[in-house]
């Protein structure tokens, strides 16, 4: 357990602020992108022009908190290259932090031996995570019932092919990952097929499929299996022996209701006393850590959310903190760029985290819009901060 590291501290508009504070307005609003940015940092950095629609860039605040670049001419944050090549976070104009990048990578320029493109399967996530965001797709793009806050389905519903990739071609990816981006987890999420029991069959073939042709020993960290929760809980139990580190099921949102609104196929298809059943078999059986859910953070009220996440706690399951990237038409109904509400939300899951002795996926310098390893990281700080 991380003890004692302390967050570093920037002024913002006579504020200040934290890279924790920083991370949930960032993804929320975006950031302005010049492409003078994108020129100053070649060849230092991993990054994607921003015209490029299929990008998955982020930039590092300090104390290595990984944050999405989302390109947004109307934010009030931007990125700004200054006369001796470093890059800045600024708001509103004014400076707040000096900001860092991956290193440059050529994965964006692979294929697999069928010809796929790495970046149509897989994306790099800061310093060492490898997320395969989509690897079959979901039965509510069919039937028109895609959740509001998923860019994959939306994008697949609005055209966008999207290939889904064999056990191999993922097995190729993980290997050249492993062997020239220093990769160190391995996230895998799928669509919500119309037997959710098959997603769990799907992921038990795959990770026997990387162990054979990569070894499942040669990821030094985690790997987390994203799926819809099965009507009988054991189903999951062949995806641990065939070697999942986690399982992920999303409960979304607490509150019954905006589940409904915001996610109207998958919470009809998959109630929530069947989420439940399936989380606590994994925390029974397999141990605490092991069982995660995913809160959209920011879709609910602040109440909600945190009553959610200490009942998943309270039970060795540890509640992810995904913050919200709105998609275009539903920023303002929410909360992505409160201030208030995400400093009460993340000293709720720091206090969370270590009164329920709870370590989140993740690792430093990694997800893009997760944030439940950068609160554990600084937890202590956190609290502290929180309880003056
Ligand atoms: S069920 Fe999953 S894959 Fe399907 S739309 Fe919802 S979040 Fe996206």
């Amino acid at each position: 357990m991380p003890e004692g590291l302390a967050l570093p501290r920037f002024d913002m508009a006579g504020e200040t602020v934290t890279p924790l504070d920083l991370k949930p307005l960032l993804v929320g609003s975006g950031v302005r992108y010049p492409a003078a940015v994108y020129e100053a940092a070649a060849g230092r950095a991993r990054l994607e022009p921003p015209d490029n629609p299929y990008a998955a860039n982020c930039f590092l605040l300090p104390g290595e908190v990984a944050v999405h670049l989302a390109p947004n001419d109307r934010s009030p944050f931007s990125l700004e290259a200054g006369g001796d090549g470093s890059i800045a976070l600024c708001c509103v104009g004014s400076r707040v932090t000096e900001v860092s990048f991956p290193a440059p990578s050529d994965y964006g320029a692979q294929r697999t031996s069928s010809g796929t493109p790495f970046g149509g399967i897989a994306v790099l996530e800061g310093r060492g995570i490898l997320a395969f965001f989509y690897l079959w797709g979901c039965q509510f793009v069919r039937t028109r019932e895609v959740c509001a806050f998923c860019h994959q389905a939306q994008a697949e519903a609005a055209g966008l092919p999207f290939p889904s990739p064999t056990g191999d071609e993922v097995a190729e990816v993980i290997r050249w990952s492993l062997d020239h981006a220093g990769i160190r987890e391995v996230q895998m999420t799928g669509g919500t097929l119309s037997a959710p029991s098959e997603e769990c069959a799907r992921y038990a073939r795959l990770l026997r499929t990387i162990d054979q042709r990569v070894g499942l020993d040669a990821i030094p960290g985690e790997v987390c299996c994203y799926m819809s929760a099965p009507k009988d809980p054991a189903a999951t139990d062949p995806v641990f022996e065939a070697g999942a580190d986690r399982i992920v099921h999303d409960l979304q949102t607490w509150d019954a209701g905006l589940r409904a609104r915001f996610s109207p196929g998958h919470s009809r298809v998959v109630d929530r006393p069947t989420q439940l059943r399936a989380l606590e078999h994994i925390a029974a059986r397999h141990g605490p850590n092991r069982a995660c859910s995913t809160f959209v953070v920011g879709l609910e009220p602040l109440d909600s959310l945190l009553e959610g996440a200490a009942y998943l706690a309270e039970r060795g399951i540890v509640p992810s903190y995904s913050i919200l990237m709105p998609p275009a038409g539903l920023a303002s109904q929410l909360h992505p760029n409160d201030l208030a509400y995400h400093r009460r939300a993340t000293a709720e899951y720091a206090r969370l985290y270590k009164t329920c002795d709870l370590t989140p996926p993740g690792l430093a310098g990694g997800a893009h819009v997760c944030m439940c390893h950068d609160i554990y990281r600084f937890m202590d700080d956190v609290l502290e901060s929180a309880s003056c």
